[in-house]
């Protein structure tokens, strides 16, 4: 038997702690949502505030702009999992949102080579191997803050 063609491999499963699952309840209803603290913390996750000590139980879910900035960026060009073998290559991304928190994340819609820190970007919502997750796409124009960026529909796939 030789190796199957990487387009049979499953996409690597995510891994959802307790404390990220309202985040990924959210992710899956297509909605881009941070816990919200009394004080105006915000939070990718559900925890005790940094700021204020509130409890984590207080905070509530809110939508989010989605906007935010690369802080910094990996090109990875090596699959590390043969699920991305065809796919190389991609930028993994810490993402500065615009209500605070930072964020793991792709940046999509660009060419890896146009990545750089500070870039502009908007978090969408795409379907990878059957699992939606976020990733940050560059594909945005930022202007007028009260216009919305176009939203670019997620690509039907079927793999
Ligand atoms: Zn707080």
């Amino acid at each position: 038997m030789t190796n199957p063609p990487t387009e049979n491999v499953p996409c690597p499963a995510r891994l959802v702690p307790v404390e990220d699952q309202p985040f990924w309840d959210a992710i899956d209803e297509n909605r881009f949502m941070l816990a919200h603290c009394r004080c105006g913390a915000y939070y990718a996750r559900l925890q005790a505030c940094l700021r204020c000590d509130a409890a984590a139980q207080s905070m509530s879910w809110v939508p989010a702009s989605g906007r935010g900035t690369v802080r910094t960026f990996v090109i990875f060009d090596k699959p590390y999992h043969p699920y991305f073998a065809d796919r190389l290559p991609y930028v993994v991304a810490v993402v500065t949102l615009r209500e605070g928190p930072e964020i793991l994340t792709n940046v999509v819609d660009t060419e890896v080579a146009t990545v750089e820190i500070g870039m502009p970007v908007k978090m969408v919502i795409r379907e990878r191997g059957g699992q939606k997750i976020h990733q940050a796409s560059a594909a945005v124009q930022f202007g007028e803050e009260t216009a919305s960026p176009p939203v670019r529909p997620s690509p039907s796939r079927s793999s």
